[in-house]
């Protein structure tokens, strides 16, 4: 790479480009469309679509494709050629703005939970201006939203794109009331994205991560990550090569990559991207999980992105950072050092509480999957438990306003807000607390919970609508008001007063915050089979139709869904156990019970009795067979059952109370025997293997 300015954004359709190659009344209406929402209209779409043609051809695009983000989690494409027959039939490169504005692929394959019988199966696509058109491997990606013909969301784009509006509409009330200039807010995004790099060879020895992208099996190694020895170690050359590589593909792409580190974990590591507008951030963390699975390929290596690969070692979570801010550049979640920023940023903050507190239902199903619930609550992520962390200092302003008193060293004096400075309160005190699953760190909230695989456009659609709720019922009561000031003061006091029960800054892995969160009469929903029944609950579906954000058509799907990829998921587990168990693990261990039964009957028929290691191993061996075989009878038998009950309402609760202890249980005898059978008799790479390659 020559100067990484230069190439940054090479790849990338941005402004930039745009200002250069579009005609000045174009490039004026196309920027109306991008950040006031204005309609586009068909002559200027035809205009920047000959524009952005020549700019791919230029850069050796071949293709088009309208890139979004089906149900699926991942990104979907299909791409045509630019190539169109003249007259003559001779070739020329065509692009229309019809082209450019709406796509339709043939979409009846994606999961659509009943908004779309097959015999209307197309969906469409169609262009979102305000994300940036990029060329991959030779295609100019137009990221796009997706959409049945009934205008029914089919994708993550829509909803996200909804709730930033309805974010935008309830944020400018409230910054009306305070007087601050603005004509857009917008949330901003930081996900920070954790994941493993596992040499390729080894990989593909094990069914259980060429299918399911995690281990089923697999006994503790010796050495797991309690020297704390990885995070933030010095990077392997070969890891090392990985990173820039990737780097450099992600800054061609516009992505602002910006730190890069070795995780608590063996063989683990974390990017993190320099924050952008949450659309924008969630087509970058695509992309970057994308180019990382690519790029991994290329070095002999698979990224594992699925968020608990092995069992007794951290999982990959993907912090989602968020904060909102106005056209000017404006941080509204920075304390300022008025007392107009002060009362502003006091109401936005509890805002959030009152938002968390009201709806720690949906912000755990926005993380719920079958792979995240691995991680939720193991002492190395938040717990299921939805709680927000303030820190010390905050907390100890809040409860001083709750309580009307006045604060420490300030004589007699009682705040006002509105009209008092508040303290300072230095930043780094804030954060540092990683067992929280919504802290407030600073300046902008982290949400933790996100596992490492999933899109955070769920996450991100979920913290724009609650905060955008609360953000309308403080407008309506701050509107009709006849004293801003007095007003002000109240509600904040009586929001601090009603939700202060969501706000814990001590240690959220502890046993003790369990009980004492259960005291508060807080949520605590384990799995994605818990969280499901919440989904479509009446409080949630008014809430999404309020702000245009989902129907309740939507939302059952999304339910639909979600309760189906579980269960799936679930099963394809199971039966990959079942599989390995039958075909790999107790032929293993039979061939060795065969080697220690010929063992002991040489030394019985030389007239030697056997030694203890041999006879009693044998023993050992047979019994956890017999017990291997019992489990994986099980096992299958109720993954059949599952099988049969996909898309039925109890089917999640039989994964979760029958299937995946069976798992564990098939799981536990085969771990045990794992440490008994000898050396290089085992059927694929064990833990140590697979973690320890590279030292
Ligand atoms: P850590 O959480 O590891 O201490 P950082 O403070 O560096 O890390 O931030 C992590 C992520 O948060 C980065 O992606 C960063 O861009 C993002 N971030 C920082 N400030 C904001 C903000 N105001 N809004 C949203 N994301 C932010
Ligand atoms: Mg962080």
């Amino acid at each position: 790479m020559k100067n990484i300015t230069e190439e940054f954004g090479s790849l990338v359709f941005d402004r930039g480009v745009m200002k250069k190659m579009l005609p000045e009344e174009v490039y004026r209406s196309l920027k109306h469309t991008m950040y006031r929402g204005e309609d586009l209209d068909i002559t200027v779409a035809n205009v920047v679509a000959g524009a952005m043609k020549e700019w791919a051809l230029a850069n050796g695009a071949t293709h088009y494709t309208h890139w979004f983000q089906p149900m699926t989690g991942i990104t979907a494409e299909k791409h045509d050629s630019f190539l169109a027959p003249d007259e003559k039939g001779r070739a020329i490169a065509e692009f229309s703005g019809k082209a450019l504005i709406k796509g339709e692929p043939d979409a009846s394959s994606f999961p659509s939970g009943g908004l779309r019988a097959t015999f209307e199966a197309r969906g469409y696509t169609a262009w979102d201006p305000t994300s940036c058109a990029f060329i991959k491997d030779g295609s100019l990606c137009i990221p796009s939203v997706f959409c049945s013909y009934g205008g029914e969301a089919l994708d993550k784009k829509t909803p996200l794109l909804r709730s930033a509006q309805a974010l935008n509409v309830q944020a400018l009330r409230i910054l009306k009331l305070f007087g601050t200039e603005a004509r857009h807010v917008e949330a901003n995004v930081g996900p920070e994205q954790e994941y493993f790099l596992i040499d390729k060879e080894m990989f593909m020895k094990r069914e259980d991560l060429v299918v399911c992208g995690r281990t089923l099996f697999g006994a503790k190694p010796p050495k797991g990550q309690e020297l704390e020895d990885h995070y933030f170690g010095a990077i392997k050359p070969r890891v090392s090569a990985f990173m820039k590589e990737l780097d450099e593909e992600l800054w061609k792409l516009g992505v602002f990559a910006k730190t890069r580190h070795n995780e608590a974990a063996p063989c683990q590591h974390e990017l993190a991207p320099v924050y952008c507008s949450a659309n924008t951030a969630t087509d970058h963390n695509q992309l970057t999980m994308e180019t990382m699975k690519k790029v991994a390929d290329r070095h002999g290596f698979v990224c594992i992105l699925q968020e608990k690969p092995f069992n007794g070692i951290n999982g990959s979570g993907k912090h989602d950072n968020w904060s909102i801010s106005t056209d000017k550049g404006v941080n509204l979640l920075e304390p300022g050092s008025s007392p107009h920023e002060n009362a502003q940023f006091l109401l936005f903050l509890c805002a959030m509480i009152k938002a968390v507190d009201e709806h720690q239902d949906l912000l755990r199903i926005s993380v719920a999957t079958a792979g995240n619930d691995l991680r939720l609550g193991k002492s190395e992520a938040p717990p299921a438990i939805i709680s927000i962390f303030l820190g010390d200092e905050i907390t100890h302003i809040l409860e001083c306003i709750e309580k009307g008193v006045p604060y420490d060293g300030r004589g007699s004096e009682q705040m006002e807000i509105g009209l008092h400075v508040l303290p300072s309160f230095p930043k780094d005190t804030t954060d540092r607390n990683r067992t929280s699953p919504f802290a407030f760190t600073g300046n902008k909230f982290e949400f933790r919970m996100p596992g490492s695989a999933m899109s955070v456009a769920g996450p991100n659609i979920v913290i724009n609508t609650i905060f955008a709720d609360v953000l309308m019922q403080f407008a309506d009561e701050l509107e009709k008001a006849e004293n801003f000031n007095s007003a002000l003061n109240s509600l904040i006091r009586r929001t601090v007063k009603e939700h202060k029960r969501i706000i814990f800054n001590g240690d959220g892995y502890s046993a003790e915050w369990e009980r004492e969160a259960e005291r508060r009469g807080l949520l605590n929903l384990r799995t994605t089979a818990d969280a499901l029944p919440y989904y479509a609950s009446k409080k949630n579906v008014e809430l999404f139709a309020r702000h245009g954000v989902f129907t309740e058509k939507e939302m059952i799907s999304r339910r639909d869904i979600l309760a189906e990829a579980y269960c799936k998921i679930v099963s394809i587990e199971a039966l990959t156990m079942c599989d390995m168990a039958s075909r790999d693990i107790l032929p293993a261990i039979g061939g060795y019970i065969t080697e220690l039964a010929d063992t002991v009957n040489a030394l019985a028929a030389a007239g030697v009795s056997a030694p203890r290691h041999e006879s009693e191993t044998l023993e050992k061996l047979c019994a956890l067979s017999d017990g291997i075989y019992g489990s994986l009878g099980k096992l299958r038998e109720a993954t059949e059952k599952v099988r049969a009950a996909i898309g039925e309402a109890e089917c999640p609760a039989l994964c979760r109370d029958v299937v995946l202890p069976l798992m564990e249980e098939l799981r536990r005898g085969a771990d045990e025997a794992e440490t008994i059978v000898k050396r290089g008799s085992w059927p694929f790479p064990t833990y140590g293997d697979l973690l320890y390659y590279n030292d």
